[in-house]
């Protein structure tokens, strides 16, 4: 695929996998993925499995994800993570805002603004989800709920800041559905994303930024959804606890 973004594939194994369970998924996955180059392979094991996956990954290509961090740098914040903390197993990607934290902890566009700006201060690149419910594309709202939620989650970024910053697009209604967004939906999405970058950040930044798609990604549709202009891989949920699965979503892409 000929694309000036390079792919970024991130597994979200959510409140999945023991530390044993976390091991044999990543081993299988290094012995799957050892020659893909072309896709920026990313897992994000609970915090639990953090230490022995980042053990299992050294000299691999699979790069390490946590799946939130606090907006807090030290203190008194008790069943928090910092990213300090974080950094000290070599993650490099931080998921923010996803869909679930949005709905269950009730996390605001304010609150997963600050937190990206944590997460920068600590060098973790953010994955910042976005996405409309059934009800809100239905009454004809996608691009508004859109805007507001990059305009709330992405305020106080600097253009460098953005630049390092990967947006995940995530229809709520696709996510653990097995219902994903057609292709044309997926890019029509994409497509309003990017341009409200380019005029918020400029030209050059939106042309950089990578825009991962999520939402039932299966391995029968990567290839359609990964070769749209503007979607620049995956965020995947429930495909992404199995070797075979994960795997394949990652050599179907290429
Ligand atoms: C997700 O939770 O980010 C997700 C995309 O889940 P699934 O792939 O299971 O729809």
């Amino acid at each position: 695929m000929n694309k000036d973004r390079k792919l970024i594939i991130a597994g979200n194994w959510k409140m999945n996998k023991t530390v044993a369970e976390a091991l044999d998924l990543v081993n299988g996955l290094k012995r799957e993925l050892a020659n893909v180059k072309e896709v920026d392979i990313v897992v994000c094991p609970p915090f639990t499995a953090l230490s022995e996956v980042s053990k299992a990954i050294l000299d691999s290509n699979i790069r390490l994800g946590a799946q939130n961090m606090s907006e807090h740098a030290v203190g008194a914040y008790t069943g928090e993570i910092a990213a300090v903390m974080l950094k000290e197993f070599s993650v490099r990607y931080v998921i923010l805002g996803h869909s679930e934290r949005r709905q269950y902890q009730k996390e605001s566009n304010d609150l997963i603004a600050r937190k990206a700006l944590a997460a920068h201060a600590a060098a973790l690149k953010p994955i910042i989800c976005i996405g409309e419910t059934l009800q809100e594309r239905e009454a004809g709202r996608t691009e508004a709920v859109l805007e507001e939620q990059l305009t709330g989650s992405l305020a106080g970024l600097s253009p460098e800041q953005m630049e390092e910053t990967i947006l995940a697009y995530e229809p709520v209604w696709a996510i653990g559905t097995g219902r994903n967004a057609t292709s044309e939906q997926a890019q029509a999405a994409h497509a309003f994303i990017r341009r409200w970058l380019s005029t918020k950040f400029g030209d050059t930044v939106a042309r950089r930024v990578r825009i991962q798609y999520g939402g039932s990604v299966k391995p029968s549709n990567a290839r359609e959804l990964m070769s749209q202009p503007d979607v620049d891989g995956a965020l995947v949920g429930g495909a992404s606890l199995e070797v075979r699965s994960f795997s394949d979503i990652v050599k179907n892409s290429i």
